[in-house]
């Protein structure tokens, strides 16, 4: 109730800051890490905020006396970049928003896609690697456990401890290698550290891997990945690209924009307000 009690005082905040009145408002679009139950507007575990089956959307919806509905957060993320972003004009989208985790939406003939039961675009819980990494999901080698922000860290800290190559790593952390992050990886490989710059390139390939194996699938004519990881810019794109024209076939790679999200921070938040839109019947003109 105390979180409630929070996103309560955001909304009010926001409205009282943005000198608009609550009349104004319709309604509150909510974007939720998963997984979810949507027709209940449920939230079915979430470990950080000690949550279980817990009714997010109606609580919301008492609290502020306004109708509420409720998405995860990357299927909120997608919807945004495909409604404002750089998704713009495709019809079957691929969203991943990579940051602690990875995250996923499907757009699929120019509508959200759930699945039978909330599940689907869990993009970073696919498989790569049979014998892998061990994931947070439970499962071995998902993408996730190799390519989000904290897999990237990890591996640039297991290469600067298992071999001695020189790297601008340590300093940029004062040695302190636990504080290596996925962003002082990118800086370093802007200045064109080896090391950082081998992570960089052994990221683009298995997010190119993954990236593959879901133009195969879904034959997508846009893929937008956003995150901290579009700071890489070019120095991840350029491989990522060059791996999915090497996994991937031809015509699905011909047909498909490979692109950063355009909406960084606001993505889920344009996102949540269009799943409203849309889960309410308004559209999205
Ligand atoms: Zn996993």
């Amino acid at each position: 109730d105390r979180i409630v009690g929070l996103i309560e005082g955001v909304i009010l905040d926001t409205i009282a800051q943005t000198n608009a009145h609550r009349s104004d408002v319709i309604g509150v679009g909510i974007g939720a890490p998963g997984p979810l139950d949507r027709d209940k507007g449920l939230v079915i575990v979430a470990p950080n905020l000690g949550w279980r089956n817990f009714p997010l959307r109606d609580r919301i919806a008492e609290r502020l006396n306004l109708p509420a509905t409720l998405d995860n957060d990357a299927n909120c993320a997608t919807v945004g970049e495909w409604w404002q972003g750089a998704a713009q004009g495709g019809t079957d989208v691929i969203g991943m928003t990579i940051g602690t985790g990875i995250g996923g939406g499907l757009i699929i003939g120019g509508k959200l896609f759930h699945g039978a039961s909330d599940v689907a675009g869990e993009i970073g819980h696919t498989t790569i690697d049979l014998n892998g990494r061990h994931c947070k999901c439970g499962n071995y080698g998902c993408l996730e456990a190799y390519a989000s922000g904290p897999a990237i860290a990890t591996r640039a800290r297991e290469v600067l401890v298992r071999e001695e190559t020189a790297s601008l790593l340590p300093s940029m952390v004062d040695g302190r290698l636990e504080s290596i992050t996925a962003e002082t990886v990118y800086r370093a490989a802007h200045q064109g550290d080896a090391v950082a710059s081998e992570i960089v390139r052994d990221t683009a390939r298995y997010l190119g891997a993954g990236v593959a194996n879901l133009l195969n699938t879904f034959n997508a004519d846009v893929v937008v990945i956003a995150g901290g990881v579009t700071q890489a810019g070019d120095t991840l794109f350029v491989p990522l690209r060059a791996e999915v024209r090497r996994r991937a076939f031809r015509p699905a790679v011909d047909a498909a924009r490979i692109v950063p999200g355009a909406l960084p921070g606001t993505a889920g938040v344009v996102g949540a307000v269009a799943t409203f839109r849309l889960g309410t019947g308004m559209g999205l003109n």
